[in-house]
């Protein structure tokens, strides 16, 4: 096997040749033209129409949304790999208004498939194939849709109400500035700049930066808690008193078409395993030579190893990784090498993120990384790659259902870079690289699932409070009492972090969002403790699910593997590889600590 692999950019040419091609001007025409036939098909929607006139309009709709796709992904990628570029920039603005307007203008079809009753809708559905789920799930929310005066009374009174005062939060706080002395000199910095330092070698420094986020947003935390106060009226207004849902999380698990019940598993059994983070936290007081962790600390760099790997050598390894666990899934990441959909490059300009994007079910994924060598960068590789493989996995169903719902998106990624980890792990005699790995894999799980779990249980309980008329410093006291549950006695908690819930973007925007982060993370640490107990057995079970995209719900695709996620042993088992992490950091012997980590404890009393 070749195994030359260069660094590069990427080739935009299976969408399009250039942005002032032919190809663009006819792409753009056929839409026009597809969309104005579209719309003289109104009328044949009533509540008779035939399956094969319903199955024909839908079809006409995916042509749309496939040219469409193209387009915008043609625009985007090329601005995500050249962001200063005039021009990718123009594309990106120009295709996105362009199909704003198609959606308007297409709109009608939602809008009557939602209102259709039952009988007729059922009938429709039946003879619908892959396009089933997509259709039905436009009508999850007809039990709790109101009459059409009703609903527009409540769009016209959002838009100067509860998004007025979105944007007025986003507005408020997008201008602060915080001030934070570094070396001697003191900067101004945005929130994304000030909270580098937490992640900083000087424990001073990343004291320091914590004080000032919460000082600033703590200075308004009047202003913002009220914000709080009145989205969570609005929200328990609409929702539970006029569309009748049973509570307020209700909603999001709704939309995530999650069964309330398994959210309420998982919340529980995340809470049962706070102890094991607490556990990991002594261990990383240890490797800080510090006696305790203080809140600040949570995220301080162990001192890392200097390892590199060579690009060639990166792409080796995730190749085997995917050979060692399933051969048939290797020549999917080929794919994405021989089409040259992977930049790999670090360039000026250049998207500094890591993404896979996936633009229609005909054409391998374009995967952006910024590879610069470390291990960090050989695992994003593998996740991204995978994100990749679940895409072309997936390709079989239609444009509507092939893209794997939120809860079940990160599957295959966060499950190849666990594949990837592991043979990383078992080949490497580096002690210091072992240890860079294992503490990112804890790290990331402290982020993604614990972190999340507890914000969703303080919106839950903040939900309650505010029903029963809480002051806004009676979140905070709520919120702190949150935080000392999820720290126990492993983290040192000072009292300005009683302001950490007014600075999440998240709880205003998008109420109860942060759990599927949670969801994702552990389905997936749960589903690779089962491919180690099961071996091979697992694997058809696992593509299944891949295979599945977002074709079903995601309950149901998970059941036809096999998996019940309403039982909390499958929760559980997530948080069992997390303890494994943890036992393998565990036993890292002290001799093996960078010297250098004691010195830091210098300046740290208790
Ligand atoms: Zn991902």
């Amino acid at each position: 096997m070749d195994t030359s692999y260069l660094q590069s950019g990427w080739s935009l040419s299976d969408l399009f040749p250039a942005y002032d091609s032919a190809e663009v001007k006819d792409a753009l025409a056929e839409v026009e033209q597809s969309v104005t036939d579209f719309e003289t098909k109104r009328l044949l929607l009533t509540a008779e129409i035939t399956p094969k006139t319903f199955l024909d309009m839908i079809f006409q709709l995916e042509h749309i949304s496939h040219i469409g796709n193209r387009l915008s992904a043609y625009g985007e990628l090329w601005f995500a790999s050249d962001t200063q570029n005039q021009d990718a920039q123009n594309m990106v603005a120009r295709i996105d208004q362009f199909i704003a307007g198609i959606q308007n203008r297409t709109l009608f079809f939602s809008l009557w498939w939602k209102e259709l009753e039952d009988a007729n809708a059922e009938r429709l559905m039946a003879s619908s194939g892959d396009y089933r789920y997509w259709l039905e799930v436009m009508r999850h929310f007809k039990p709790h849709t109101l009459t059409e005066p009703e609903e527009k009374v409540i769009n016209i009174k959002n838009t100067t109400g509860v998004k007025a005062m979105q944007t007025l939060y986003d507005t408020l706080t997008n201008r602060y500035v915080f001030k934070l002395e570094v070396n001697g000199e003191v900067n101004e910095l945005t929130r994304g700049e000030l909270m580098v330092y937490a992640r900083q070698h000087d424990p001073d420094l990343r004291a320091r930066a914590y004080q000032e986020l919460y000082r600033v947003y703590g200075a308004d935390s009047n202003i913002l808690g009220q914000m709080y106060q009145n989205l969570v009226r609005d929200w328990s207004n609409e929702q539970v008193e006029l569309r009748h849902f049973a509570n307020p999380i209700a909603v999001r698990n709704l939309r995530n078409d999650i069964p309330d019940d398994v959210i309420n598993t998982l919340l529980d059994v995340s809470v049962r395993n706070a102890p094991l983070f607490q556990r990991f936290f002594h261990l990383k007081a240890r490797w800080l030579g510090i006696e305790r962790l203080r809140r600040y600390d949570i995220y301080a760099p162990v001192a890392k190893s200097n390892k590199t790997y060579p690009f060639s050598t990166a792409v080796q390894m995730t190749i085997d990784s995917f050979q060692g666990f399933e051969p048939g899934l290797v020549e999917l990441v080929q794919r994405v090498f021989t089409t040259n959909h992977l930049d790999s490059q670090v360039r000026k300009g250049k998207d500094s993120g890591a993404f896979c994007a996936s633009v229609t079910p005909d054409l391998p994924p374009w995967v952006l990384v910024n590879y610069q060598g470390r291990p960090d960068d050989v695992a994003t590789l593998a996740h991204e790659l995978g994100h990749a493989v679940h895409a072309m996995l997936a390709a079989n169903h239609n444009l509507f259902t092939w893209h794997a719902c939120l809860p079940l998106a990160e599957t295959a990624s966060t499950f190849a870079e666990m594949l990837l980890i592991e043979r990383l792990l078992e080949q490497e005699s580096d002690a210091a690289v072992r240890r860079d790995m294992l503490f990112r894999q804890v790290d990331a799980s402290y982020a993604t699932i614990m972190r999340q779990v507890f914000f969703a249980l303080f919106e839950r309980q903040a939900h309650d409070l505010v029903q029963s008329g809480a002051s806004v410093e009676d979140l905070a006291k709520a919120y702190m009492l949150n935080l000392q549950t999820q720290f126990g006695e492993a983290v040192e908690l000072s009292d300005e972090f009683r302001w950490e819930w007014v600075s999440i973007p998240h709880i205003y925007q998008v109420p109860f969002y942060v759990y599927a982060y949670a969801f994702g993370q552990l389905l997936v640490l749960s589903l690779y403790k089962q491919y180690k107990a099961e071996g091979e057995v697992f694997k058809p079970r696992y593509l299944k699910i891949l295979s599945a995209g977002g074709s079903a719900a995601p309950a149901r695709i998970l059941a036809e593997a096999g998996i019940d996620i309403h039982s909390a042993d499958f929760w559980q088992g997530g948080f069992d590889v997390i303890r494994h992490l943890v036992e393998q950091l565990e036993a890292i012997p002290e001799l093996a600590m960078p010297t250098h980590a004691v010195a830091q404890s210098s300046g740290i009393s208790g």
